[in-house]
């Protein structure tokens, strides 16, 4: 099918660009990458009357090292988070997930702030931001506004935006010495969405679990922190028999729904067996 008739605006500023989505209020609809919002046209699940094109705005773009954040321009894209020494030294759970953010192609195109504003709960960008606290920067008409990962995941395709507001980016604390990274997810093939993923943050000092965060995507409508599953690690020896006892603690964590690509219960056993490889990573890389 083709894209339904829609007006094309490709504004030069954030400035442009907010008043654009406030003269059409709910009827624009903002053009990152376009990886999943022309297929969305295309299949006419989505028919804005007006696409503000936000490609040409430098000022979204780019990876930027403060002293205590890293903050990462919606507009960035996947790739440049793939190619960049500033993810892989300050970020290393990004540059573990980014490779599996779809083919080589989409990751071209596709942008870290269209990935966080589709909020696909399976997508893997959503999931490290959660893991990592990261705050995003959003603007609106009445200014700039920020909003901790935890609340701008709001459900199934749905974050703290309105639509009269652009994000503008998204802001990670620089992690504090000793902080550990693991990610994993299994998807049917590579560059597939995941049916289970997750991603690891957090300490492993004197060979215990500590300050985790153990973040679950494609098993529920947004993605889910494992807040029993991280209780039950907290300051315990980090060992394999650690691990078994804190994987029982997952079905209070997790209530998947069945999709097109699993049930719940295969779901279920997906993220206990994810989980357990995915903690032995991170043990691993604490070493
Ligand atoms: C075959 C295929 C496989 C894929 N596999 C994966 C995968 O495994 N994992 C994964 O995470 N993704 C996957 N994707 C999606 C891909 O990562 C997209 O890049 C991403 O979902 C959207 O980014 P985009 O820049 O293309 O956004 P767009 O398609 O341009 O926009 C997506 C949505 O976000 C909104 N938006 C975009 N930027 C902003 C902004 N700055 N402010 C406010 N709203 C904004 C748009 O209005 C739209 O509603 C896949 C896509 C395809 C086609």
């Amino acid at each position: 099918m083709k894209a339904p008739r829609f007006a094309y605006a490709r504004p030069a500023s954030v400035a442009e660009a907010l008043a654009l989505l406030v003269e059409h209020k709910g009827d624009a609809r903002v053009l990152a990458g376009g990886q999943s919002l022309v297929p969305m046209l295309n299949f006419r699940l989505a028919a804005p009357k007006v696409l503000v094109d936000i490609n040409r705005i430098a000022a979204l773009s780019g990876i930027a090292v403060a002293k205590d954040h890293v903050r990462i321009g919606a507009l960035t894209r996947h790739a440049e988070l793939e190619r960049s020494a500033d993810i892989a030294r300050h970020l290393p759970l990004i540059a573990q997930a980014v490779p599996q953010v779809a083919h080589a192609a989409i990751r071209n195109r596709g942008t870290f702030g269209g990935s966080c504003a589709l909020a696909d709960p399976a997508a893997e960008l959503p999931a490290c931001a959660l893991a990592l606290a990261a705050t995003f920067v959003i603007a609106g008409p009445k200014g700039e506004r920020r909003v901790a990962a935890k609340d701008f995941f709001a459900g199934l395709y749905a974050t703290a935006l309105r639509p009269d507001e652009l994000l503008l980016a998204a802001e990670f604390p620089l992690p504090k010495p000793g902080r550990v990274s693991a990610f994993g997810e299994l998807a049917r093939r590579h560059g597939d969405y995941a049916m289970v993923g997750i991603a690891v943050h957090g300490s492993n000092a004197g060979k215990r679990f500590s300050d985790l965060h153990a973040v679950f995507f494609g098993v529920g409508d947004r993605p889910v922190r494992a807040t029993n599953f991280e209780k039950a690690l907290e300051g315990q020896p980090a060992t394999q028999k650690t691990i078994e006892s804190a994987l029982g603690k997952l079905d209070a964590d997790l209530d998947p729904r069945a999709d097109l690509q699993a049930s719940a219960a295969a779901k279920r056993h997906l993220a206990r067996v994810l989980a357990g490889r995915v903690l032995n990573q991170f043990m691993v890389a604490a070493a």
